[in-house]
C-alpha cells in the first residue's frame, strides 16, 4: 500500500512539475551536475600511479624493452645556478645530457656576452675529471638589449639563445622585458643572425587567472611577436596547456617547444595532495588533467617540435619551505630516467629518442652528437635530499620514491 501511494505522489508531482516547467530545468541541472562528475572524476585521477602500472605488472614487463640505447641527449633547459650549488648540479647533468642549455637568470642576469663566457667558465670548471659536456650559453633580454649585443652574442660562438622573461613572471625575473616595443630591434637582429628567443610564455597580470596565463599570453603576446617576426626561431618554454601544443601545432617550423618532466607526470592535484606540496610548485605552475593529457599527446604524436627541456631549478630545502616558497622543480638527478617513465607508461619509447636527442638539435641548428647513453630497467629510491653546494640540500622531485630507469654507467 506504501508503494502505491508512493507512485502515486510521485505521479502528481511529475504532473505538477511538467506543469510549471520545473522538468525541463531538473533534465538541465541534471545534465549539468554529471558533466561536472564526469570533469571531476578525470581532474580527480590519482597522479603519477599510471606511471607504476606497467613496472608494475610483472607479464607486461616481460614483454617491454629492458634497455634503451639512444644518443646521447640534450637538456634544452636547465637551470644550473652559481657559486658553490655548481658542484652539486653540473655532475649530474653532465652524467646525463651532453650539452645543455644553460638558463641566464642569475642575480644579476646575464645579459651580455662578456658575462655569458664568465658563466660558461665557472660551469666548466665545475665538470667532473673526464667528463665531455658543453653548455650551450643564453643570454637574459631587457628592454635595453641591442642589436650589437645579439651580433656580439652570435661572433662569439658560445651563445646559442636569448631568454625573454617578461618581468616579474619567475624566479630572478625582475629585470624582465616590461616593453614589447623596446625590444624590437635585438629580435630583428636575432632573426637575422638564426639565434632563437626563447620564451617564458605566461602574462603577469595579477588580474588574469594563475591557471589560465599562459592561454593568455600566447593571444596577447606570442602570436602577434609571431607574426611580426616570421623568421625568428621561437621556442615556447614549458609548455603547460592544450592551448600550447596547439598554437605550437599551428606555427611554422621556426616554432617549437620543451615539455618538462614534472608537466607530464602530474595535473595540479599533486599541488595540494595530503597537504601543500611546495616540492612539486613551479611556474608556469601545474594544470589540469587535460592540459596535461595533451602533453602526452604532444609527445606520443612524435613531432619534431617538441622536445626535452627539463628546467630542473633547484632552491634550497629551506627557501621551498617556508612563507611565500619559490618556484621551481629538482630534476636533474633523473633528468633523463623521469621521461622514460612518461614515455614508456604511454608506450611512446619509440619516440623516446628523437625527443630527447634530436628534435633540439635540429631545430637549434646542431649536429647530432656522437656518443651514445643506455638506459636500463634497474629500480632505485630517489634520495630526500641532494647536496645543493657545502651548507644546504635540495628536496627532488618524487624523493624517496622508485624510479624504474637507471643510466647505465661505463
Ligand atoms: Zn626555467
Amino acid at each position: 500500500m506504501r508503494g502505491f501511494n508512493r507512485m502515486v505522489i510521485g505521479y502528481y508531482k511529475m504532473k505538477w512539475a511538467a506543469q510549471s516547467g520545473c522538468v525541463r530545468k531538473w533534465r538541465s541541472l541534471n545534465e549539468r551536475r554529471k558533466q561536472i562528475e564526469a570533469h571531476e572524476s578525470i581532474n580527480a585521477r590519482p597522479t603519477g600511479v599510471f606511471l607504476h602500472q606497467f613496472s608494475a605488472s610483472g607479464v607486461l614487463a616481460a614483454m617491454v624493452t629492458n634497455e634503451l640505447t639512444i644518443i646521447k641527449p640534450d637538456d634544452f633547459h636547465h637551470h644550473f645556478r652559481d657559486g658553490d650549488a655548481l658542484k652539486s648540479v653540473v655532475p649530474l647533468v653532465a652524467s646525463r645530457f651532453r650539452r645543455a642549455i644553460a638558463m641566464p637568470n642569475l642575480k644579476p642576469p646575464v645579459t651580455t656576452t662578456t658575462q655569458a663566457v664568465a658563466y660558461r667558465e665557472r660551469i666548466l670548471a665545475a665538470l667532473p675529471a673526464g667528463a665531455i659536456f658543453t653548455p650551450l650559453m643564453t643570454l637574459y633580454l631587457t628592454d635595453r638589449t641591442t642589436a650589437d649585443e645579439i651580433y656580439a652574442a652570435r661572433a662569439s660562438g658560445i651563445v646559442f639563445a636569448v631568454k625573454l622573461y617578461p618581468a616579474g613572471a619567475t624566479t630572478n625575473s625582475d629585470s624582465g622585458v616590461t616593453d614589447m616595443q623596446a625590444i624590437r630591434p635585438a629580435l630583428k637582429a636575432m632573426a637575422e643572425v638564426g639565434i632563437p628567443l626563447l620564451v617564458h610564455s605566461e602574462v603577469t597580470d595579477a588580474d588574469v587567472d594563475v591557471f589560465h596565463r599562459e592561454a593568455a599570453f600566447i593571444v596577447r603576446i606570442l602570436q602577434p611577436l609571431v607574426d611580426e617576426n616570421p623568421d625568428l626561431k621561437v621556442v615556447m618554454e614549458h609548455i603547460t596547456t592544450s592551448e600550447g601544443v596547439d598554437f605550437v601545432m599551428a606555427c611554422g617550423s621556426n616554432v617549437a617547444a620543451t615539455i618538462t618532466p614534472q608537466h607530464l607526470m602530474y595535473n595540479r592535484n599533486a599541488i595540494f595532495q595530503g597537504g601543500l606540496q611546495p616540492h612539486v610548485y613551479c611556474l608556469p605552475v601545474l594544470k589540469h588533467e587535460r592540459h596535461r593529457q595533451a602533453l602526452l599527446g604532444a609527445i606520443a604524436s612524435g613531432s619534431s617540435k617538441f622536445f626535452l627541456g627539463t628546467d630542473s631549478a633547484p632552491h634550497p630545502q629551506t627557501a621551498k619551505e617556508s612563507t611565500s616558497g619559490c618556484a621551481g622543480c629538482f630534476s636533474a638527478f633523473a633528468g633523463l630516467e623521469l621521461y622514460a617513465e612518461v614515455f614508456e607508461s604511454i608506450g611512446a619509447l619509440d619516440k623516446f629518442e628523437a625527443f630527447t636527442s634530436k628534435n633540439g638539435a635540429a631545430f637549434y641548428g646542431l649536429a647530432d652528437n656522437t656518443e651514445k647513453l643506455t638506459l636500463q630497467r634497474k629500480a632505485w629510491r630517489v634520495p630526500m635530499t641532494y647536496p645543493l653546494g657545502q651548507d644546504t640540500v635540495v628536496v627532488p622531485l618524487r624523493a624517496g620514491q622508485e624510479m624504474a630507469w637507471s643510466v647505465k654507467q661505463g
